[in-house]
């Protein structure tokens, strides 16, 4: 935000809509509203560019309510949205900084709700409308009249419109719309189509840029970490372990994988939701609602869905699967580090998204640090750590209320105060894991992989232990027993195998014995299995051609170095 002096009274905006303003907590005027303001309000159009989150509403909504005449009960502004959720958010900011403004309606117009009260409220005197271009071109279809009196245009997020594919939309709203108007258009990038748009609809323009993206960006700690795609949900759960949130927004690419980890969050006991285009709404509302004021901490939504959405309380934006373009990545890490808060981005890359980690770094002219995944210690300490904080408050008080059934209880059940403490926390942590052996054994691997290269470089810097569960699995493989040797198979997990698969199929055709075979370790990509040495050869040749979940097993004997 500027450091001008003056601030929002010096804007020459009505001091009623100024007051508004700082009831809200704003204390200056950002950048966008600062070059923003004066243009609207002399009546020039303008094309506004800057990033999300650099108060983009503000800088058209202030000067659009200083226009209005509230004595009149028509349409006079519209403003265009890509999306519902920001149509709402878009109205209810109206709201807020029209406040003292008596006589001012707004009304949103969106899909998914019933059109006849939509209309009714335009007809009954709103003088601003916020509206998705959709429903605005079925509502013009039933009524062509309905924006015959509209002056100001705003086109919010004109990028977001083109990609969601309401080019034509657009084409038909501006043609309803007196050629008198001012039009005043925001987008975060300009592509060829905006600009076009903009020739053909915009009257000499003057353009506002703000070059905020270091700005918006560098409140925002960024890193990635390198996961396979079929590790993604342990991944998040361990990280969650550790990361220190208010409110996190996950970004998957499908509405299948909002449930999928929304389902997978609950169950460990989050409070989390999907958010998707296939929920209703209303839900949807609820859900946004449900994560301002906390009865939710976790979203996992689509970009589609979560376009715009702007929740102060989000501390993390987690990119579970990679966006699509570099753009998309500033958009969702732009829903942290709101208003120059600070806020954490965390990217999971599978190997073949490499290049597109290095696409968004060029882009954002920023490199995006790799982050490992935490190890076992670290969600040990973690947990004893909010163990500790749940515990604190409580220490201090809950002697004098608890101290006399607890001298009682050492008492009658005849043990040490610490045996009847840590029955206690035992009952408390409900089971828990909460030393190593047990971390380790509870988490999944989740193999964080790194080039070759890279894991020695580590090595070389003493980063060992950083290289996670999984390089120790790898380096230090379970002793064999006494006569036995390791055999290994290309198929693993992604293939659909599972250990009693494979230990059917040597069973069956290889003629051992169940006690022949030992451990069998199935991962992603390969399984290792324990035979006996014992004729081995003969066991390997009799196994040449069997297949498992219809693929060759082909088990070789596999020597560690
Ligand atoms: P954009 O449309 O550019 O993404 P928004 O208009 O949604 O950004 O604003 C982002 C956040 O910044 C909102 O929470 C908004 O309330 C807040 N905000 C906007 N202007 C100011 C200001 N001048 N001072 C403080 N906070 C502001
Ligand atoms: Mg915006």
């Amino acid at each position: 935000m500027t450091q001008e002096t003056g601030g929002f009274a010096a804007l020459d905006l009505n001091p009623n809509i100024v007051a508004a303003v700082l009831a809200t907590g704003y204390e200056e005027p950002s950048a966008i509203q600062q070059q923003s303001i004066p243009i609207i309000l002399a009546g020039h159009d303008m094309i506004g560019q800057a990033q999300t989150g650099t108060g983009k509403t503000a800088a058209f909504a202030l000067p659009i309510l200083n226009k209005i005449d509230v004595s009149k009960r028509e349409p006079q502004a519209l403003i265009l949205a890509p999306t519902r959720e920001l149509a709402l958010q878009v109205a209810t900011a109206f709201e807020t900084y029209a406040k003292q403004m008596p006589g001012v309606n707004v009304v949103a117009v969106y899909g998914g709700a019933p059109m006849g009260p939509q209309l009714r409220a335009i007809r009954n005197g709103a003088q601003i409308v916020v509206a998705t271009p959709g429903r605005l071109c079925d509502h013009l279809r039933r009524d062509e009249k309905v924006l015959s009196t509209v002056q100001y245009l705003v086109l919010d997020e004109a990028d977001e419109m083109l990609k969601l594919g309401f080019m034509d939309d657009l084409e038909v709203i501006f043609d309803a719309i007196p050629a008198s108007r001012q039009t005043v258009l925001f987008s975060a990038t300009l592509p060829s189509s905006i600009r076009s748009i903009a020739e053909r609809h915009l009257r000499e323009p003057k353009h506002v840029k703000i070059q905020s993206k270091t700005q918006t960006v560098t409140a925002i700690d960024q890193a990635h970490l390198m996961v396979h795609a079929d590790q993604k949900i342990p991944a998040v759960l361990r990280l969650l372990e550790v990361e220190e949130f208010d409110a996190l927004i996950a970004f998957v690419r499908t509405k299948q994988a909002t449930l999928d980890l929304a389902a997978a969050l609950e169950a460990k006991g989050y409070k989390a939701a999907a958010l998707n285009g296939d929920i209703a709404q209303n839900q949807r509302e609820r859900v946004i609602d449900s994560l301002k004021d906390g009865r939710l901490d976790i979203v996992v939504a689509t970009d589609v869905a979560a376009r715009g959405l702007d929740v102060p309380r989000i501390t993390h934006v987690f990119n579970v699967d990679m966006p699509y373009d570099p753009e998309s990545y500033v958009h969702r890490i732009g829903r942290t580090g709101r208003a120059g808060r600070e806020g954490r981005a965390l990217l999971l890359v599978t190997p073949r998204e490499r290049r597109m980690l290095q696409v968004i770094e060029r882009v954002t002219g920023q490199k995006v640090a790799e982050a490992r995944l935490p190890n076992a210690q670290a969600v040990l300490d973690a947990r004893i750590k909010k163990l500790t904080m749940s515990l604190a408050p409580l220490v201090a008080e809950s002697e004098a209320t608890h101290g006399e059934l607890f001298d009682r209880l050492t008492a009658d059940l005849g043990c040490s105060a610490r045996a009847l403490a840590s029955a206690l926390l035992r009952k408390a942590t409900n089971g828990q894991a909460l030393d190593l052996g047990a971390v380790e054994r509870e988490q999944p691997l989740v193999p964080s992989f790194a080039p070759r290269g890279e894991r020695t470089e580590r090595a070389d810097r003493g980063e060992r232990r950083e290289g996670g569960d999984r390089d120790r699995e790898r380096r230090a493989p379970m002793p064999l027993a006494e006569g036995r040797v390791r055999c290994r198979t290309a198929l693993g997990a992604r293939d659909g195998i599972a250990a009693k698969n494979l230990l059917g199929a040597i069973l069956n055709e290889g003629g051992l014995a169940r006690d022949a075979i030992g451990r069998i370790q199935v991962r992603d990509s390969f399984s290792l299995i324990e035979l006996p040495e014992d004729g081995l050869e003969r066991l390997l040749t009799k196994l040449k051609d069997t297949r498992v979940a219809g693929k060759q097993l082909k088990l070789r004997r596999y020597r560690e170095d």
